[in-house]
């Protein structure tokens, strides 16, 4: 890792234009592979980018990534940034993009002590960047409003952020969905947000359970008055809420619902239908 290189010209690094993704292996099993490599090949598209990597290569790379580092719980960076064109031109069509992957050990929006207790959360008053500047679906290092939402939880004493839409309806926090359940039925928002996969796959598995979920918008003070709050990341999975802005979410415990899919959500990375698994080399990696 510490020899992985980016050029300061590229624009990845100078205009934060590139895109990316983050899939997880746990047990040494890729989880949801195919889920984010539709989402990074959709991001490139819409960037119009262009790399000379194919689906399977970029497979064959991540995988050999995972299984040279030797960790059987990872976190898995795939990146396409625009690069810097070789005659320093300022068109960007004119750039070569480049491709980067890397694996490191897993990592975790919450702690374990958080894990055990629930995470507390501020909400900030800082709006997300609106969907007609950037389209938010392509997974971007846009966060200079998440890192000043990081800020203003930590200045209030809460753990991490939710950021507004322009609206200032909840829109999402740092490398993170959020739902609330209410008298049973799940609500996360749809507008100005990552379509997470995490969160998707909370949808499968409310789908398989039969439990309603809505998509729709979120008002700071539903989700205050919500029996249950969780967020979803890949780095982390599903993680309990138990206060917002120093108010305690119902009796301040991690709630039945969020329990069980937290459970259904870790069991599923055993299951081949939502699963791969990484072939390790025999003999252990020799490092300097
Ligand atoms: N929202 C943002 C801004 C993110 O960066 C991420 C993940 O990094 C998420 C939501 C959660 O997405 P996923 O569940 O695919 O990890």
């Amino acid at each position: 890792m510490s020899e992985a290189k980016v050029s300061v010209l590229d624009w990845g690094f100078l205009h934060s234009d590139a895109t990316y993704d983050t899939v997880h292996v746990w047990d040494g099993r890729f989880f949801r592979l195919d889920l984010h490599l539709d989402r990074f090949f959709r991001g490139m598209e819409r960037l119009r980018m262009k790399i000379s990597y194919s689906r399977a290569e970029i497979e064959g790379i991540l995988a050999n990534c995972v299984a040279l580092s030797g960790h059987k719980s990872a976190y898995v960076e795939m990146i396409c940034t625009r690069g810097a064109s070789p005659t320093f031109s300022r068109d960007p069509r004119e750039a070569e993009n480049h491709f980067m992957a890397f694996a490191v050990p897993f990592g975790s929006v919450a702690n374990k002590e958080q894990l055990e207790r629930g995470l507390h959360i501020a909400v900030s008053d800082t709006v997300r960047i609106p969907p007609k500047s950037i389209d938010p679906s392509i997974k971007n290092y846009h966060w200079l409003d998440l890192v000043k939402g990081l800020f203003d939880a930590y200045d209030r004493g809460a753990e991490t952020a939710l950021v507004v839409d322009t609206d200032d309806n909840i829109a999402e926090g740092p490398g993170f969905n959020v739902f609330t359940v209410k008298g049973g039925r799940l609500r996360t928002p749809g507008y100005g947000v990552l379509q997470g996969i995490t969160r998707q796959t909370v949808f499968d598995l409310c789908a398989e359970l039969d439990w309603p979920v809505t998509i729709g918008d979120l008002r700071p003070e539903q989700l205050k008055a919500a029996d249950e709050v969780f967020i979803t990341s890949t780095a982390g999975g599903i993680m309990p809420v138990t206060k917002v802005d120093y108010e305690e979410i119902g009796d301040g415990k991690i709630g039945p619902v969020t329990r069980q899919l937290t459970d259904l959500y870790w069991g599923k990375h055993a299951d081949p239908a939502w699963s791969t698994p990484v072939t390790y080399p025999d003999v252990p990696v020799e490092r300097d």
